[in-house]
């Protein structure tokens, strides 16, 4: 799909007319063991396995969610799967996508560096009208926490962009990850087009 729309819904059918089932491509970024691997499992499957680790290329998976008035949301989701140092993968990742959800774990500042400069690529070469959202995640490790909410929230909102700190482990706002930032990306343009 080359359209010019990349924040827009995509309908199923291919014709944009079917507001009730849309398609969201949605990419993970970030610094290698911040946990998107176990966030992507954690919703998909609804259980955190450290173990089950894709190694090879970009990994993706989709799910289907329904919100409450009966339209669903297939997120196509794209895992770099440690293919994030390669620079060149980059361009062909973003492409058409929706979403981008940026990670850092909250017990490792590089990490969280390593998260703006992925909020800056794409600032530079991501679609405009990309939804970004930046994700804090092994919030359950209270006592090893290196990076204050406050600098993450700061930090997203000189951005614009949606911040959330979550658990993959514990499982807390995972879901909230992935239905706050469609709100952002959806329904404000379906309020301008209604
Ligand atoms: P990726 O390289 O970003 O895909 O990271 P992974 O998903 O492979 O996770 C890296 C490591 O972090 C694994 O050992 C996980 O067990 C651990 N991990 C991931 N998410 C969490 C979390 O929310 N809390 C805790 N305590 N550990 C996590």
């Amino acid at each position: 799909r080359e359209s010019g729309q990349l924040g827009r819904p995509n309908s199923e059918n291919g014709g944009g007319q079917d507001a009730k089932n849309l398609r969201v491509k949605l990419v993970l970024l970030g610094d290698s063991g911040v946990g998107k691997s176990c966030i992507v499992l954690r919703f998909v499957r609804g259980q955190f396995d450290p173990t089950s680790k894709v190694t090879v290329g970009a990994s993706f998976l989709s799910q289907t969610i329904a919100l409450q008035d009966s339209t669903t949301v297939k997120f196509e989701i794209w895992d770099t799967a440690g293919q994030e140092r390669y620079a060149a993968l980059a361009p062909l990742y973003y492409r058409g996508a929706s979403v981008a959800v940026i990670v850092y774990d909250i017990t490792s500042p590089e990490s969280f560096s390593k998260a703006q400069y992925w909020v800056k690529e794409l600032q530079k070469h991501g679609s405009p009208d990309i939804v970004m959202a930046l994700v804090g995640n092994k919030a359950d490790l209270h006592e090893k926490r290196e990076v204050a909410v406050q600098d993450g929230m700061d930090y997203s909102e000189k951005n614009g962009m949606f911040f959330i700190e979550t658990s993959a482990k514990t499982a807390d706002n995972i879901n909230e990850l992935f239905e706050v930032p469609l709100i952002f990306a959806f329904f404000s343009d379906w309020l301008q087009i209604a």
